[in-house]
């Protein structure tokens, strides 16, 4: 059928089928019965075969068919279906009326391009998953989608080799206190040495496996990768700390604490407070209870946890509340928009609020810039990671990163402060300004109108509805405060006479204004950090000597 399906450039159908219900037919009325009734579905199926078609009984209740001479697959779809219909017509045996279906799993040559065996395999594989679609179904297989299981399949076996080659690392990226300008620890992050490939990373692999057990066998090779560093680093004097990512399956695996326990009794000469693991906040959540009890004997055992990625699940407060871990690290995402997305900061500045209501410490990922670190500063949150202080890197190149990182000059200047909650509008304002220019310029750059309704009204703006208002409040006494309105109210004249220029249809000549706007954005921005300087306080873990040192003018703090 094959030889022939190929040479007329026709369409062959194979089928696996195999009776619903027929075994209750065989133990309730016999076996008499039952033969009966294969005969009669054999008669049904036959009358409906053309020249050429086969249909074969290959034992119990399962039949194969083979359909020939099909040009559209729909044709073949009409003629499985018959089948279908036929069989599950009533029967009478016995005077017993008897209703059966059947569950059809079916192939089609050539677009299955197999041999004879295979084809007969693929409907029996499709015919099962019929099966599990329920009572009368059929399944078509699909190639494409069985050559991608068996290339998941491939992958994993790859990756398990590279385990077994010693193809996997861990790099290490820094974490950093910016207020003290020390380093705090690192975080371990696998890489993949590919021998063809080169370096792979973790999101271009672990996903694969990410439902498989071999999770469970890389994430205890990376602690106990990460605890053997540890060991060495502590035998040259350099005493840190290093955080793990657990996947979820590798958390909830059954031996989960038994086998840290054991990693760490292999590893005598680190202390379990040096080990940090972090767990995906989504996957914390995936099963609280039992993740939290996981958390609890590990605590017990002296580490520390850490929720990874905070604020891309559901961040909620009563969770927040029962898991008994000691950190959050605030995702990326939020962090990387913060100084040009005023919701980004607000959602910062939340976790923030929750983390002192908590009692937890918070770490912020995704550093990109020093902005982003001073900001960071005054926001509260002193713990940082990210490009902008440094990349992960081999484990071998830690010592002397640490001996030469400096922080950075920018955080210095605001590490001695702190600002009281009604302050933060000012950061807000800020951003909000920043955000207010940039989409002004991104219309004048792809020929849009100007995108805010009342530019020409410097008090109708979010900065101006603050500054006039709320702002106008709070620091009508303060002077540098003054200084800021001037500087806004150009930022809106030169709205204006882009305005002008595009209503002139002098579009050029507005685009020639924005390296003045951007000028004028920035002298707004200096005045709101001269005002928060003027109104910042002292930070507690700054000591007289500091104090002096920091010379900054400073209210009191009540
Ligand atoms: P993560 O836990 O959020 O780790 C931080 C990721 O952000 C790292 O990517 C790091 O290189 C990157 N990163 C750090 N700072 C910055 C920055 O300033 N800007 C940008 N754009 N990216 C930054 P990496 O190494 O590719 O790891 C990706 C993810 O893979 C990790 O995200 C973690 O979820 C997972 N992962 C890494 N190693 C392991 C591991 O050993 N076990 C498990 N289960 N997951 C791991
Ligand atoms: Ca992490
Ligand atoms: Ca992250």
């Amino acid at each position: 059928a094959i030889a022939r399906t190929r040479r007329s450039e026709t369409l062959l159908a194979v089928c696996f089928l195999d009776l619903d219900g027929f075994k209750p037919v065989n133990d309730t009325l016999g076996h008499d019965a039952g033969d009966r009734l294969l005969i009669e579905v054999a008669n049904r199926i036959n009358v409906l075969m053309r020249g050429g078609d086969t249909v074969a009984r290959l034992g119990g209740d399962e039949f194969a068919i083979l359909l020939q001479n099909f040009s559209k697959i729909e044709e073949c779809r009409w003629a499985v279906q018959r089948v279908m219909k036929a069989i599950s017509e009533p029967v009478y045996i016995d005077g017993e009326l008897i209703k059966i279906s059947a569950s059809v799993g079916v192939t089609v040559y050539p677009q299955d391009p197999c041999d004879a065996e295979t084809l007969l395999r693929h409907a029996d594989q499709a015919m099962y998953q019929a099966k599990q679609k329920g009572k009368d179904c059929i399944h078509w297989f699909d190639h494409q989608e069985d050559s991608l299981a068996r290339s998941h399949h491939e992958r994993i076996s790859r990756i398990e080799a590279a385990l077994n080659d010693g193809e996997l690392l861990l790099y290490y990226q820094p974490k950093v206190d910016l207020r003290q300008g020390k380093v705090v620890g690192l975080e371990a992050l696998i890489r993949w040495q590919h021998p063809d490939d080169g370096m792979i990373p973790p999101l271009s692999f672990l996903p694969v496996i990410e439902e498989h057990g071999l999770i469970v066998k890389i994430g205890q090779w990376v602690i106990d990768t990460a605890l053997s560093q540890l060991e060495s680093w502590n035998s040259v004097g350099l005493t840190t700390q290093v955080s793990v990512n657990v996947a979820s399956r590798q958390l909830q695996s059954p031996n989960f604490v038994a086998d840290l326990q054991h990693a760490l009794s292999q590893h005598p000469t680190v202390d379990p407070s040096q080990l940090e693991l972090e767990v995906l906040e989504t996957a914390a959540l995936e099963d609280i209870v039992s993740v939290s009890r996981i958390i609890e004997n590990c605590r017990d055992l002296g580490l520390s946890f850490a929720i990874d990625d905070f604020g891309t699940g559901y961040s909620s407060l009563t969770y927040l509340k029962r898991l008994p871990a000691s950190v959050l690290k605030i995702d990326r995402s939020f962090i990387q928009d913060m100084l040009i997305d005023p919701e980004n900061l607000a959602i910062v500045q939340g976790i923030m609020g929750l983390t002192q209501a908590f009692q937890m410490k918070v770490i912020a990922e995704g550093v990109e810039t020093s902005e982003h670190g001073r900001l960071l500063l005054q926001l509260g949150c002193d713990q940082a990671q990210g490009f902008g202080i440094a990349k992960p890197m081999a484990a071998d190149q830690v010592v002397e990163w640490q001996a030469n990182w400096h922080p950075d000059p920018l955080w210095q200047s605001v590490s001695g402060l702190y600002w009281d909650d009604g302050d933060y509008p000012i950061f807000v304002a800020e951003v909000e300004h920043h955000r207010w220019v940039s989409m002004l310029v991104y219309a004048l750059e792809n020929d849009q109108p100007i995108p805010h309704k009342h530019f020409a009204d410097h008090s109708r703006c979010h900065f101006g509805e603050w500054y006039y208002g709320p702002a106008n409040n709070r620091y009508d006494h303060i002077y540098s405060f003054h200084q800021i309105e001037p500087l806004h109210q150009r930022v809106h004249e030169i709205a204006k006479e882009m305005d002008r220029h595009i209503q002139d249809g002098k579009a050029g000549l507005a685009r020639d204004l924005v390296p003045e706007l951007i000028r004028q954005r920035d002298a707004v921005i200096d005045g709101l950090r001269t005002l928060a300087q003027s109104v910042a306080m002292v930070h507690p873990s700054i000591t007289d000597t500091r104090r002096s040192e920091a010379g900054v003018d400073c209210r009191a703090s009540n």
